[in-house]
This record gives C-alpha cells, sequence and structure tokens, in this order.
C-alpha cells in the first residue's frame, strides 16, 4: 500500500470529488477556502485559463501540467497549509478541543464535526 500524502488526498478531492472519510477537517477546509476553484474543475472548467474540457481525465491532465498545473499545485499547498495551521490549534483528550487565541476552547466529538463547524464558520480559518 502506498502512503497516502496530503497532496492527494486534495487533489483527489478536487479532481475526482472523492472526500477521504479521514480527512472530513481537509475537505471541509478546501470547500471554506477553494470553493470557487472546486466549483469549476466540477464544471470540467479549468479554474485558471478558463478552458473547458470534455472529460474530467483530461482537465486532470491539464492540472497536473505547466503553467496551470503550477497554479493548481498552489492552491493544493495553500489548503494545506491553512489546513495544518488549524489543526495545529487542536488538542486531542477524551474529545477533540479547538484553542483559538484569546476564546474559551471549542469542544468537538470528531474531527468530522470539527469540519462542520469550520463551514458554517468560515472565519475561524483567520483566527488560526
Ligand atoms: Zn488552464
Amino acid at each position: 500500500m502506498t502512503r497516502l500524502t496530503l497532496e492527494d488526498v486534495v487533489d483527489k478531492y478536487i479532481v475526482d470529488g472523492h472526500a477521504n472519510p479521514n480527512f472530513m477537517l481537509l475537505t471541509a477546509v478546501a470547500d471554506t477556502l477553494v470553493g470557487d476553484v472546486i466549483g469549476a474543475v466540477r464544471r470540467k472548467e479549468c479554474p485558471f485559463c478558463g478552458r473547458v474540457f470534455r472529460s474530467r481525465s483530461r482537465l486532470k491532465a491539464h492540472l497536473h501540467n505547466r503553467c496551470c498545473g503550477t497554479m493548481y499545485a498552489g492552491v493544493v499547498g495553500y489548503v494545506i497549509s491553512r489546513y495544518r495551521r488549524l489543526k495545529n490549534r487542536v488538542r486531542r483528550g477524551s474529545r477533540y478541543r479547538l484553542e483559538l487565541p484569546g476564546k474559551p476552547a471549542l469542544r468537538f466529538r470528531s474531527m468530522s464535526e470539527l469540519g462542520e463547524y469550520v463551514r458554517e464558520h468560515p472565519e475561524v480559518l483567520d483566527e488560526v
């Protein structure tokens, strides 16, 4: 079994629409930050140059090449860095605690529940 990187998880989510159940917080962060990019890809449209493709697989090849590929890798990297910043604020005890600076800690039963919170309160991404 090959080791899945965070880049793979984000890429599969954006291009294939596959939300890995072990990374629900990461997909919530992706939707919150780059929902416009994800929307374009789901319409088979390159979010960077606007070119429309016949199939998702052709767009996928396009997004892994040259200019648009560089921008796409930047988007994936951006999602991961913001996800890591958020995750660094999460403490694991009997529950997951999100500790934001200058605020009482928020508690969640699971990372999925924290992901739902992020979708409803996208501003938390600016607080970490
Ligand atoms: Zn393009």
